[in-house]
């Protein structure tokens, strides 16, 4: 009997392991993007016929190979970056596996010239199906300049599947900007069919981002950056009017590896929640610097995924991250959302902040120092053992459902419930030690000592916020209502009247159970359980008054200036003595909030003075 098992020849065994790395052109511009990154070049040219289906060609500036290595390029395997099994987990380069030019000489007619400055005169290799078929000494500049001509020549089934010109140039220009975003120290050009598409000059990071989403995006990007011993995040993300109903334009590097990772993208999608339309996706360019041992990058290179020794911590930062970054140019806390886009180009809205709060802002030692360890969303550096604790820390962390320790205490005009691990659960890395005893100076401010040091609350304000977020979370969940034993009736003038009628079903929500009760009359069937029943019918009149107040602002929809108003119409005023329950209870709430440092209008909430801010101001 014959044998029925034998070996492929080479060139077929070749040709399948390509397609695994190369599947379309632009899979072919990514690695040969990336050698020439990691040869340290400084200037990229791209330039391609067809889509890349005729010719792929890339031209770098970078330290290029000697006659051997030229040739021994194309073999499999074949790799300058990693000589031990060790070197795997340091990786910073681009590729390391010796796949890609193998592959790519297995599936296109290849030539290369390549020189390195202490040589004289260069080399020039061609290869023809796998095999080296001519090389000569050649004058070129230093540097590489490899070609690939003929994609899929020898493949036919693989040539027919390419798609049309437009979609596969779609794919080359996103690996492109890809290459580009990640490295913009490096001048990168694009050419099809002779005609210049890209251009773009080396420069920051910015101005990179700038290049690839368009001038428009110069006053449209928000910048993002937090410094951690354990990691960096840096880049941008989109103001809320940029985001987009396709998720166009969303990039993130890690170690300038650019990544897809649904994961990410989630938290990223949580920091914009609220802020931006459901269904639609913010952009975003953002970088995330680790160490290379604490990421599993021995993954397939195409696939582009990638494994975080810790994922819950990176989630977490970079959410926070993003959040403080949307908070610190009073986006997140005080846009309202509902609104249409032309309402959102509005100058109030661009710039809520007036420079005097700005600065004010920038000053207090929340803002200041991200390099620093007395940032806001500072995470130390922890132990193994810490570790696990910080990661049921972070997925402690409340979700929308009203779990937020808020429940009724009429007695106390605010909630108190205690945390089960004796610090209290919040989203910004700040824990404030459930026995500590807290101090309330002037009736106003809290004192409270955090973990490396303390913050200093003010007490109308932070009540503000948290009931701001409460009344917000009640559009999604009804605000829970107490029925009252004696309906109240109210007599309004007729344009109070008016009003009422018109913010009912909105006070529905929040706990106000009204109901007309005949000319400009109304009867107050119910309050929110946590408001102190008595004075509801003031409590209507202030708030249509402040309604009133408000009504000519045409920035915020109706929900948003009612759920304003009820939170500062109901927040514990300065001037009222707490006791430490109180306190307690106030601080776990605010920390418990989405955006707890500042107001709905802008206000700080509290100020985080950090043990290493409290010791620069004692040293001489
Ligand atoms: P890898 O990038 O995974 O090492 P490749 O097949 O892409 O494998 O490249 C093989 C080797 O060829 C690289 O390790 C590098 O030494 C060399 N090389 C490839 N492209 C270039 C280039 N543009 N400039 C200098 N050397 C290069
Ligand atoms: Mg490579």
């Amino acid at each position: 009997m014959a044998n029925s098992i034998h070996l492929l020849p080479d060139h077929i065994a070749n040709q399948i392991a390509a397609g695994e790395v190369i599947q379309r052109p632009a899979s072919a511009v990514k690695e040969l993007l990336e050698n020439a990154v990691d040869a340290g070049a400084t200037e990229i040219k791209l330039i391609i016929n067809d889509a890349g289906k005729a010719l792929i060609q890339v031209i770098d500036n970078g330290k290029g190979m000697n006659p051997i290595d030229a040739q021994n390029a194309f073999a499999r395997h074949a790799t300058s970056k990693i000589s031990s099994i060790e070197d795997l987990f340091q990786i910073r380069t681009m590729g390391f596996r010796g796949e890609a030019l193998a592959s790519i000489a297995a599936v296109a007619q290849v030539s290369l010239k390549t020189r390195q400055a202490e040589d004289e005169i260069g080399t020039s290799v061609v290869i023809e199906n796998s095999q080296v078929s001519e090389t000569s000494p050649v004058a070129c500049p230093v540097g590489t300049n490899i070609s690939m001509k003929n994609l899929f020549f020898n493949v036919p089934a693989r040539r027919n599947f390419l798609k049309s010109n437009s979609a596969e140039l779609k794919h080359i220009i996103e690996e492109f900007t890809r290459v580009a975003l990640a490295f913009p120290e490096i001048y990168f050009s694009l050419t099809n069919n002779g005609q210049d598409v890209f251009h773009w000059e080396s420069g920051s990071f910015k101005q990179r981002a700038i290049h690839v989403l368009g001038n428009s995006y110069q006053a449209k990007l928000v910048a993002v950056g937090e410094k951690t011993d354990y990691l960096t995040i840096s880049g941008f993300v989109g103001k809320p009017e940029t985001a987009k109903k396709t998720r166009s334009d969303q990039y993130f590097f890690v170690n300038r590896r650019f990544i897809k990772s649904a994961y990410l993208h989630h938290a990223i999608a949580n920091a914009f929640d609220g802020l931006i339309p459901k269904e639609s996706f913010p952009s975003y360019i953002l970088y995330i610097d680790v160490d290379p041992s604490k990421v599993d990058i021995n993954v397939h290179p195409t696939k582009q995924e990638i494994k975080f020794e810790d994922d819950k911590i990176i989630y977490a930062f970079v959410q926070a991250a993003v959040k403080h970054a949307l908070a610190q140019f009073s986006i997140a806390p005080s846009l309202d959302f509902s609104l249409d886009a032309n309402i959102q180009q509005l100058d109030a809205i661009q710039k809520p902040f007036s420079e005097q709060q700005r600065n004010n802002t920038a000053s207090s030692s929340l803002y200041t120092g991200f390099t620093q360890k007395n940032q806001a969303h500072f995470i130390p550096r922890v132990s193994e053992a810490e570790r696990s604790e910080w990661k049921s820390f972070f997925s402690d962390i409340p979700s929308t459902d009203n779990q937020n320790g808020l429940t009724e205490n009429n007695n106390e005009n605010f909630i108190v419930k205690s945390s089960s691990m004796g610090l209290y659960k919040e989203s910004e890395g700040l824990t404030i030690n459930e026995d500590a005893t807290l101090l309330q100076i002037n009736n106003t401010y809290i004192l409270a000592p955090a973990q490396a040091g303390y913050i200093l609350v003010h007490q109308q304000l932070a009540h503000e916020r948290v009931l701001y977020e409460k009344y917000q979370k009640a559009s999604v969940q009804p605000h829970a209502t107490q029925k009252s034993l004696f309906p109240v009736v109210l007599e309004l003038s007729v344009a109070d009247a008016i009003l009422l009628e018109e913010i009912i079903e909105d006070l529905a929500i929040i706990g106000y159970e009204i109901e007309p009760f005949g000319q400009n009359s109304f009867i107050i069937q119910g309050i929110p359980a946590d408001v102190i029943s008595g004075n509801e019918k003031n409590a209507i009149e202030l708030l249509l008054e402040q309604f009133k107040h408000f009504s000519g602002d045409i920035k915020f929809s109706k929900r948003e200036k009612l759920i304003r108003c009820m939170a500062r119409q109901s927040a514990i005023k300065a001037g009222q003595s707490l006791n430490q329950k109180e306190m307690h209870g106030l601080i776990e709430s605010l920390l418990a909030c989405d955006t707890p440092i500042v107001t709905a209008t802008g206000a700080p909430t509290y100020i985080d003075f950090k043990e290493a801010y409290l010791d620069g101001l004692f040293t001489k």
